[in-house]
């Protein structure tokens, strides 16, 4: 297979918070790949933007430092980093004041896209996109990234849409979710909507249920008193799961475009049902040795914010009708693993007799680890002793069928980031969707607040509490195993 890289436009892509955790992990590590990978034209420019006294030899050697901690040695080489070094830059700034704009302005050019990542907390966005235009910095075609969270509950979303709205139109603003940038979750799309075998059965007449799983087998470790104000529900479900179920149950949209596909996705949030609290289970983890419980860690032993949730939800539409949506997920659990499940229903007869016992087909997606899509069939085991049947996947990863190319599969953010280059929001979050999952997550969270409700203790290592199986098992139904 041929590799297509489709280099982009030249750029400056500033990026405020430069010297920060997120660039050095995911944003400079993932520019280097596509500079690697031949996507980067030569003259593109990155410009790092942070508080932190630093010339542009210091930051080179920083970024240089984060590219060989980050970046596996098989998809870099001396050459290439070097390469990518001459396109570095750097901006002493401070948001909240005057300092360095002068110079950031003096060093964009005029007839390249414009990009500038806010990388920093959400209570500068404010003050920067302020500055970037009290200082000629944006005009029109220029982006703003912005990470989340985005806002904390309804009002600060709108808040902090308002605020950004007050100085970008929509069609500047990319709200960036990883989870919508993961190869995938991308050929979820692709397989719903290229081909004419699973549109027809992707309804209630043959879906029995949906799974949609996030688990972590990490903890709070070390960000448990910011964890502590936010919980499962807010990091986890409002944002990445939201979204998950969103492209795994909207309409088909008209064209491959932003606001067809981001349009269908908001339908799906305004239909869902409000979640009755006999549906929702939350759990906080244990664990025997001293130091790691959530409650010591978070060090409120009263702590009522969950690291775990699971919970039953119901489109109200013709095409879900009576089709539940199952999602979970949680910190410190068996394993790390995420996936969407497609569990589709009986065959309505069995030729085959009780003996067969009972088989499904179940179509999954998986995130991570080793992103790919298994269909399970029924089949008859091979040997002889008559027909017994066995469901086997079809294994779709891509590592296999792409062979040597599927290595070179860009990581979500270096895709997302090459997406805000080339003007693309279709896999960006608008300002009415995030709204809109607020307004169904906040009852939710001001129900089991006003209740006072206490999360379950689950075990760390396990796969939640034990309740969660519940809600599953009261309809004879079953979670799929977060497999190690
Ligand atoms: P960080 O604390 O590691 O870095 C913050 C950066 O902001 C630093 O470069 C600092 O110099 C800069 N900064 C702070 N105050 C400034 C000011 N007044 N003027 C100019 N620069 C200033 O934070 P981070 O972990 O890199 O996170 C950045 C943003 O991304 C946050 O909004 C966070 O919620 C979000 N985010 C982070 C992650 C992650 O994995 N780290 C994941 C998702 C979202």
């Amino acid at each position: 297979m041929v590799s297509r890289v489709i280099p982009v436009d030249n750029f400056d892509l500033v990026i405020f918070g430069g010297t920060g955790d997120l660039a050095r992990r995911k944003i400079l590590p993932g520019l280097f790949r596509r500079y690697h990978s031949g996507q980067m034209p030569p003259e593109a420019r990155i410009i790092g933007a942070a508080r932190s006294e630093m010339d542009r030899k210091g930051y080179q050697a920083e970024v240089k430092a984060a590219l060989e901690e980050f970046v596996p040695k098989g998809s870099r080489s001396d050459e290439s980093i070097k390469g990518f070094l001459e396109g570095i830059d750097y901006v002493t700034i401070d948001a909240m004041g005057e300092g360095g704009w002068k110079e950031l302005s003096a060093m964009l050019r005029p007839d390249v896209v414009r990009a500038f990542y806010f990388s920093v907390a959400p209570s500068l966005f404010g003050p920067l996109a302020e500055r970037l235009h009290g200082h000629a910095c944006a005009g029109p075609t220029c982006r703003i990234v912005v990470e989340k969270p985005f806002g904390r509950d309804l009002e600060s979303a709108k808040a902090l849409n308002a605020t950004l709205r007050s100085h970008f139109d929509e069609s500047q603003i990319y709200r960036i979710d990883h989870y919508l940038g993961k190869e995938t979750v991308q050929n979820l799309m692709a397989v719903r909507f290229g081909n004419v075998l699973f549109e027809p059965l992707w309804n209630a007449q043959y879906i029995d249920h949906v799974q949609i799983t996030v688990s972590e087998s990490v903890g709070v470790d070390g960000r448990g008193a910011y964890y502590d104000k936010s919980g499962a529900m807010r990091d986890m479900v409002q944002n990445h799961l939201m979204q998950l179920l969103c492209l795994t149950a909207m309409e088909p949209p008209s064209r491959f475009d932003p606001d067809a596909v981001r349009d269908e996705k908001l339908k799906v949030i305004r239909a869902l049902d409000p979640v009755k609290p006999e549906d929702i289970v939350r759990g906080q983890y244990t664990d025997p040795t001293k130091g790691r419980a959530y409650l010591e860690q978070v060090g409120d032993p009263d702590s009522r914010t969950e690291s775990f949730i699971a919970m039953k939800l119901a489109i109200s539409n013709w095409r879900w009708a009576g089709v539940p949506f199952f999602l979970r997920t949680g910190k410190r659990l068996k394993a790390r693993y995420s996936e969407i499940a497609i569990v589709f229903k009986d065959a309505p007869h069995s030729i085959f007799g009780q003996r067969a016992g009972q088989h499904r087909n179940v179509l999954t997606i998986r995130l991570q680890p080793n992103e790919g899509m298994d269909l399970f069939v029924t089949i008859k085991e091979p040997g002889p002793g008559g027909m017994r049947l066995v469901d086997v996947p079809l294994d779709m990863s891509f590592a296999e069928a792409l062979g040597p190319d599927a290595e070179d599969v860009p990581d979500a953010y270096e895709r997302l980031i090459m997406d805000v280059i080339r003007g693309n929001q279709t896999l960006f979050m608008r300002g009415d969707e995030v709204e809109a999952a607020w307004a169904w997550t906040d009852p939710l969270i001001n129900g089991w607040t006003e209740r006072g409700d206490k999360p379950l203790p689950y075990e760390t290592g396990s796969t939640g509490p034990e309740e969660a199986a519940m809600l599953l098992h009261r309809d004879g139904r079953r979670w799929r195993e977060i497999r190690p």
